[in-house]
């Protein structure tokens, strides 16, 4: 996987589209959908996944790259960037479809009594590779602390 030929985001100062929408009625300045990204192309069917479930909001698949004895992807249908972008422009439908599918998932793959955790990468300090919102569902093993501590 080479996240710069996938449409995903390159590293820092990378000249990636910007456009204006609105939000609210405001005009702000903000990152147009990339429709050649990689889970758009999975979406499309342009590319295979393993599949584990969908519904009419979202899919769910697992990760190519393992970090855990579970990891899988849940995605969004619809083209949002980021949970920022997610959580401002989907619709009510979408928003709760999204999170059935998270928890439907989890049940599934029977990760709820030992533990999870969802994570959802945004931007450049989230180290987001995909600009296509997903959420990481984690589980199988202890999974450790939250995040790495800060070094002093
Ligand atoms: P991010 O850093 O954007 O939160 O994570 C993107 C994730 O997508 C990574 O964990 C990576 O392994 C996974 N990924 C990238 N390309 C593919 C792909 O083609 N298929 C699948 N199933 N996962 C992918």
């Amino acid at each position: 996987y080479d996240p710069k030929k996938s449409g995903a985001f390159s590293p820092v100062g990378s000249g990636f589209p910007a456009s204006m929408r609105r939000i609210r009625g405001k005009r702000i300045k903000a990152m147009s959908y990339n429709n050649e990204n990689i889970f758009a192309k999975i979406l499309r069917g342009e590319i295979p996944c393993d599949k584990v479930y969908e519904n009419d909001q979202a899919l769910a698949f697992k990760d190519i790259n393992p970090q855990a004895p579970v990891h899988i992807l849940v995605i969004p249908k619809g083209p949002y960037i980021s949970y920022a972008d997610f959580g401002q422009q989907a619709s009510d439908a979408e928003l709760a479809g999204f999170m059935r599918a998270v928890g439907e998932v989890a049940k599934q793959l029977g990760v709820t009594e030992r533990g999870s955790r969802i994570l959802s990468n945004q931007g450049e300090d989230g180290h987001q590779e995909v600009p296509h919102f997903h959420v990481h569902l984690l589980g199988g093993k202890n999974l450790g602390r939250m995040i790495k501590p800060i070094d002093k």
